[in-house]
């Protein structure tokens, strides 16, 4: 099967098309500084235009476009539902409408953690799996869930998509989504620097000198022995933990893929990880295997095969 797949991120959008397990041509658009995504659609109908016109005459065609979008999204009705911060225009657009009229081809669009899942279980770390969670650790924490083989969406079409926002710290901080101590709060990309501004003696540590904490940073400092940066490190690997076991409890799942830009520590947050759930999961029947992701950015645009399959 052949398709055209769309990965739109907070700052960028790759379009591609792809052939079975394989992303061919793929073309990459900034977006930061856009102003929604209305403004963005004509880039993104030239490019996927040129990539349909390069490789769609094939016999077997194009199955479609798939859409990851970074948001809630209702596949059912081919709707953004709610966004946060991001393309906050999204809700209003028809992107049906937009997708038949400027490339003539159907449209499926999808949570970008789920596309990241079916991506990985097509052709990635949890091929032939049924019971899979999805967690991306990044900007923010993105999750989802197939159970049974099915991708979890649910009667608003929120079903383990929130991962990043179950609550770890009932006296947390105050998430983007209104709820308070949610995992992404507590232990994100976007949090992390208001994290360390608020633990005891940050004014002395390497981490003040840095202009921006990122995760590369905290890591880094914390190898060199930053007391602040080991209590941060193992503060997040704590609040990870903790969220991973609420998902096993929750989804039942096999194995647990764990992807987003944080993961280059995989061999820091996997091992503390694992030994977390073995110890402290409830899962009678055996433990559950945790898996760093695969594809990397891929795995997303890869989603779109199942995805357009299962329409
Ligand atoms: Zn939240």
């Amino acid at each position: 099967m052949n398709a055209l797949a769309v990965d739109l991120g907070g700052s960028h959008a790759t379009c591609a098309w792809v052939e079975d397990q394989a992303v061919i041509g793929a073309v990459t658009i900034p977006t930061e500084g856009s102003k929604g995504l209305a403004s963005i659609l004509p880039l993104l109908a030239e490019a996927l235009r040129t990539l349909l016109g390069k490789h769609g005459t094939s016999p077997s065609g194009c199955a479609g476009l798939a859409f990851s979008f970074c948001g809630l999204v209702d596949h059912g009705r081919g709707k953004v539902v709610s966004t946060n911060a991001k393309y906050d225009d999204a809700p209003s657009l028809d992107l049906r409408s937009w997708c038949e009229d400027s490339l003539g081809v159907s449209f499926q669009i999808e949570n970008d953690a789920r596309m990241a899942l079916l991506g990985e279980s097509y052709a990635g770390v949890a091929r032939g799996f049924e019971d899979v969670v999805m967690v991306t650790l990044g900007t923010g924490i993105g999750a989802a869930a197939m159970i049974q083989g099915g991708l979890l969406r649910g009667k608003h079409a929120q079903a383990g998509c929130l991962g990043g926002h179950l609550p770890v710290l009932f006296n947390g901080r105050r998430c983007t989504c209104g709820a308070i101590g949610c995992a992404e709060a507590e232990a994100s990309a976007w949090s992390l620097p208001e994290v360390c501004r608020n633990t005891r003696g940050f004014a002395s540590s390497a981490l003040a000198t840095e202009n921006s904490i990122s995760f590369k940073r905290l890591f880094h400092h914390a190898d060199a022995g930053d007391a602040v940066a080991v209590a941060v490190r193992e503060r997040c690997l704590a609040v990870w933990g903790a969220l991973t076991v609420s998902l096993i409890h929750a989804y039942d799942p096999e194995v647990i893929v764990f992807g987003g830009g944080v993961m280059k520590r995989a061999s820091t947050i996997l091992p503390f990880l694992q030994e977390y759930v073995n110890r402290y999961a409830w899962t009678p029947w055996g433990k559950v295997q945790l898996r760093a992701a695969q594809l990397g950015n891929d795995a997303a645009l890869l989603g779109a095969i199942p995805l357009l399959r299962s329409a």
